[in-house]
């Protein structure tokens, strides 16, 4: 079996992957990347046809290690939000009032995936390995190592970013809380009639919310992305039906906030479930981004969330390198679980329970949910506070 060393060896390549390797070769660590999925010219999946809204501290933060710039090209702002309740005169309006910030960015995970591969390749202390899925995982006294088929990869720190199913997980045994919700997520990309206006909106109906983001143009069409979290078997039939049905039942559900949908582009069922490991560490290992934690999509938080721990794992990292001690140390790994676990505890409350107040259709909250609306409208310090908290702040 042939034997390869690295600093760092990370599993997965989705997007948790990527920024990992890309953010940490920055400290000079030599890095190995190992994906079970086939280089991309051999895949016969599905494209990923999601879009994901980046929060404006994340934007920050992917500036900081200087990939906003690339990633910008491909983006749409969000200047404004409106949150609409089931009954559609309950409405609060969010938008931010500093200078050169936004609510977010939308960008198709396709491009985001692109542009983050092609600043990889760039770097010589990077290795991306495609077809190497990760078997289990084995110990020396001051190492780990990954086993794959027909090699070993050996490093100081191994960094599951194996998704919400994480083999390394499996593997090791690290308990975990679970949950599966009743819904899926319809995920539909369309070209509309008029201009979104860079506002994103949330409709909370009784059966799920249902998002619109804004996406960039395409061949001067105005374009969004609808995100309809609704019964599994509803949708299921729905994704089934001609084009111009769900035209119909969609505009019925959105109004004309963008006008007619002119074209239907793109449209997939996600599967919904979240969940958050008891601790983000074993011995020399991290879990990072969706291996860690996964979140109900309704706040469009979840990758946010992940870019929060790579932030953290690169100050941890740069302050272990400046100090000349080895990364994956049993402190190192204790330090980085002690960042990033409450942040994500209580983001997993909040969408947790947000979907819950809003699903729910008991006579009292359908009584206090006018109410409730009103309040947050006429407040500027709570309103401030939720804008905040989607803009990555707090
Ligand atoms: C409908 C929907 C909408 C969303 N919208 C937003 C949004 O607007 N904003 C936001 O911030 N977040 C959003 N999210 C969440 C976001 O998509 C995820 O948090 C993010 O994609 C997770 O990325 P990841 O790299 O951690 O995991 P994954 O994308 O799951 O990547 C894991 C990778 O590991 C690989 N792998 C797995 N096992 C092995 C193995 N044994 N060996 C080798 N490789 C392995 C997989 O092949 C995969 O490539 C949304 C989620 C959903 C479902």
């Amino acid at each position: 079996m042939k034997e390869f060393k690295c600093d760092i060896l990370i599993i997965g390549s989705g997007l948790t992957g990527l920024v990992s390797a890309y953010t940490l070769s920055l400290l000079g660590y030599k890095i190995i990347i190992a994906e079970q999925k086939k280089a991309k010219k051999n895949q016969k999946l599905l494209k990923d046809i999601r879009t994901t809204a980046i929060a404006e501290g994340s934007k920050n933060f992917l500036d900081q290690i200087g990939l906003w710039k690339k990633i910008s090209k491909f983006s749409e702002k969000i200047k404004y939000i409106e949150v609409i309740d089931r009954e559609k005169i309950n409405k609060i309006n969010f938008f931010n009032s500093t200078k050169n910030n936004n609510l977010g960015y939308v960008v198709k995970n396709s491009k985001l995936t692109k542009v983050i591969n092609q600043a990889l390749i760039k770097k010589n202390n990077v290795i991306l390995n495609y077809d190497s899925k990760l078997l289990t995982v084995e110990y020396l006294p001051d190492k780990i190592i990954g086993i794959f088929e027909n090699k070993k990869i050996i490093s100081k720190l191994l960094l599951a970013a194996d998704g919400k199913h994480s083999t390394v997980r499996q593997k090791l045994n690290t308990p975990t809380f679970n949950k599966k919700y009743k819904e899926d997520a319809f995920v539909m990309n369309f070209f509309h009639t008029q201009k979104h206006n860079n506002t994103a909106y949330e409709y909370f109906y009784k059966n799920g919310p249902l998002a619109i983001l804004p996406m960039q143009s395409e061949n001067l069409n105005f374009q969004s992305s609808i995100i309809w979290s609704n019964d599994k078997k509803y949708l299921s039939s729905l994704v089934l039906q001609n084009d111009k049905l769900i035209k119909e039942i969609l505009e019925e559900k959105i109004g004309n906030v963008v006008g007619k949908i002119k074209k239907i582009n793109s449209k997939q069922i996600f599967s919904l479930s979240s969940h958050i490991n008891d601790r983000f560490y074993e011995k020399r290992i991290l879990y990072i981004g969706d291996s860690a934690h996964s979140i109900h999509p309704i706040a469009g938080q979840g990758w946010n969330l992940g870019l929060r721990d790579i932030k953290n794992l690169y100050n941890l990292a740069k302050e272990t390198n400046m100090l000349g001690i080895s990364i994956g140390s049993k402190q190192f790994c204790i330090d980085y679980n002690e960042k990033c676990y409450y942040d994500a505890f209580q983001l997993y409350q909040i969408t947790d329970k947000l979907n819950l107040v809003f699903k729910n259709n008991s006579l009292l909250l359908n009584q206090l949910r006018p109410f409730g609306f009103n309040l947050i409208e006429k407040n500027s310090f709570l309103k401030k506070q939720i804008t905040e908290f989607a803009m990555g702040f707090n």
